[in-house]
């Protein structure tokens, strides 16, 4: 029998041990606890969950995946959280576990196998995800489509005051999980809002996303508000981003900037970002993995839709961010979403700059200007594109890169792909309105 870990606190009555799949749903299994019973640490899902599309229950038969075969989800102590919103129940995330190993279709698994690699390199990534999410009417009442809560500017003090007692508990409730909240404001939508969490050791972040999704949408339905972090909900509004922010380490040292080297970049960053730029048309089947995400990634809406990067500069894919004195310390990476699987998202951009690492990739100069502004024939000049405006494409490209779908490996690769084909296909076609309320509530 296992003895119950001294973590847990007497209180509690639900173990939830977490995955979050190639769809992006963040899902769990909770065991009960009996005083002097036996207590596992795992417990048994379906391989096929790993084959499930966003829209239905049902596994997709492409992905190599069916309802035959059972892995083990077993849970990572270290990341055990208590949940104010959820009196009585701790979570923990799960490894997917088959044959006593990491399965090769485990998302976590995948980003922690990309840690390793860079580490062997004697790198490391630190990051967060700067989350964007709308506070919406509730609509319990009756289903219907997402109603603003509020008619706010970017950054009012006005917003600040109707959503106090909402951002007060959200905050207490992630400052109680052990993460760490930097920053809050009210972003360009009407009840939009953007709230960061401290940067840290990647897979801990990755973990932290999922936390703080869950998190937001629990506190908000305690408060009778709903919320969404699906990337675009109403077509003349800003959309929800979730920028990843990412810096290079080596022995607790920031490599991302070097004063004495061009750009004010290190050589090994240099090369990591050239990667990432490469394979960013690809990664986006990834990063903003839905048919929605492309309704946000469009020019002059500081979603970076060039594949460029800049100093700075809001328009580009990749913003260098110079601190006061000019340092460079991270970087942000715009083209992606919230309603992508932050293990899988963080995982590719990490195996995109190794490439760059690899092959000593060069980078072009950093475009100090929008993009939007500038003429086709100036683009193609500096050999700037437009990014994957549809998932379609971005599917398309993912299929043709080599070094990302060695990456993930063959089993990951293929069950991922089947569920982002399927997803496209089911929706390609289908208007914003029809999309929102399928997808509101997932994200
Ligand atoms: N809402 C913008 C996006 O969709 C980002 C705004 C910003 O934080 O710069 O990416
Ligand atoms: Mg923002």
């Amino acid at each position: 029998m296992n003895p119950i870990p001294h973590v847990f606190p007497e209180e509690m009555e639900f173990l939830r041990i977490l995955w979050c799949d190639n769809a992006n749903i963040i899902r769990a299994k909770a065991i009960y606890l009996q005083e002097g019973e036996d207590f596992p640490l795992k417990v048994g899902i379906g391989a096929g969950q790993q084959g499930v599309p966003v829209m239905h229950d049902g596994i997709i038969e492409e992905s190599g995946l069916s309802p035959i075969g059972e892995i083990q989800l077993e849970a990572d102590l270290s990341t055990f959280k208590e949940l104010d919103y959820a009196p009585g129940h701790v979570q923990v995330m799960g490894y997917m576990i088959k044959d006593g190993k990491i399965w090769s279709c485990c998302p976590r698994g995948f980003l922690k196998k990309m840690i390793i690699n860079l580490k062997k390199i004697n790198l490391e990534v630190k990051s967060s995800f700067e989350n964007e999410f709308y506070l919406l009417k509730n609509d319990s009442e009756q289903k219907k489509g997402p109603e603003i809560l509020e008619e706010t500017p970017f950054a009012s003090t006005y917003s600040m005051n109707i959503n106090h007692d909402f951002i007060r508990e959200l905050v207490d409730s992630i400052n109680n999980q052990g993460m760490r909240v930097e920053q809050y404001y009210p972003e360009a939508g009407p009840g939009q809002q953007e709230v960061t969490i401290k940067y840290d050791d990647a897979l801990v972040s990755a973990d932290n996303q999922i936390s703080f999704r869950d998190t937001v949408k629990a506190v908000a339905h305690l408060h009778g508000i709903r919320s969404s972090f699906l990337p675009k909900i109403f077509s003349q509004k800003s959309g929800n981003g979730c920028h990843i922010h990412l810096s290079l380490w080596k022995s607790d040292e920031n490599k991302t900037g070097d004063m004495d080297n061009e750009y004010g970049l290190s050589s090994q960053c240099k090369q990591f970002i050239a990667g990432i730029l490469k394979h960013l048309p690809a990664i986006m089947a990834i990063t903003t993995p839905t048919s929605n995400s492309y309704r946000r990634i469009k020019p002059k809406t500081w979603s970076g839709a060039f594949q460029c990067w800049g100093i700075d500069n809001r328009e580009a894919a990749i913003r260098v961010i110079s601190e006061e004195d000019g340092a460079v310390k991270h970087l942000e990476i715009k083209a992606v979403d919230a309603s992508s699987n932050p293990y899988l998202a963080l995982g590719a951009i990490i195996a995109a700059g190794m490439d760059g690492l690899k092959n000593s990739l060069e980078l072009e100069k950093p475009l100090q200007e929008d993009p939007g502004n500038m003429t086709p024939s100036d683009l193609a000049k500096r050999k700037i594109k437009l990014l994957p405006n549809n998932l379609g494409d971005a599917i398309y490209h993912l299929e043709n890169d080599k070094i990302i779908l060695d990456a993930l490996g063959k089993d990951l690769s293929k069950a991922y792909l089947a569920v982002k084909k399927a997803e496209w296909e089911f929706f390609k076609d289908l208007s914003l309105s029809e999309e929102v309320e399928i997808l509101l509530d997932k994200f």
